[in-house]
């Protein structure tokens, strides 16, 4: 019989194999391994628009809330606001985020975000599906575009702090 285990934070259902939960963010373990083979993959391809950090954040803010850092949060949503909507690389947006974490400081207060209610589209699990090399690219956008989308109750305040802290 097949168990599957549903992932709490992008409800994707994978076989289940009792692994212990993600200690960074609200992920299964079956789901958090899955990312690990994601970033692994990214890390062997190098490539010059750094796809890394859209997966990063896609997967940051997807799974937000419960035991999750507020600045995880608000750092995953700057990267997806300013590569969807700004249309900055991966190189870029990992720029802005170091820009962002100096002028801030150390002991910023950062708002807790609440994750929308919602399945959603695109999870790791189909962009680990996708093909290496150009589908998986392609899925890789698209997964940001997504997640992205799905916060519109918080587009507003991101951008605000965009525009204070980046642009
Ligand atoms: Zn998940």
């Amino acid at each position: 019989m097949n168990r599957f285990s549903k992932c709490p934070g992008c409800g994707a259902e994978l076989p289940d194999r009792q692994l212990p939960m993600s200690d960074r963010y609200l992920a299964s373990g079956e789901c958090w391994e899955l990312y690990g083979e994601l970033t692994a993959n990214n890390m062997v391809e190098m490539d010059p628009f750094f796809y890394h950090q859209l997966c990063v954040d896609a997967y940051g803010a997807q799974h937000s809330g419960g035991p999750v850092k507020p600045i995880t949060t608000v750092f995953s949503l700057i990267g997806l606001y300013l590569a969807v909507e700004r249309g900055f690389t991966g190189r870029q947006v990992q720029n802005a985020h170091m820009k962002l974490a100096k002028k801030a400081g150390k002991g910023a207060e950062w708002p807790r975000l609440e994750p929308p209610e919602r399945t959603w589209e695109i999870t790791v699990s189909d962009v680990v599906s996708a093909e290496a090399g150009n589908s998986r690219k392609e899925m890789i956008k698209k997964w940001a575009e997504t997640v992205w989308r799905s916060w519109a109750h918080q587009h507003d305040r991101i951008r605000t702090l965009c525009e204070k802290w980046i642009l």
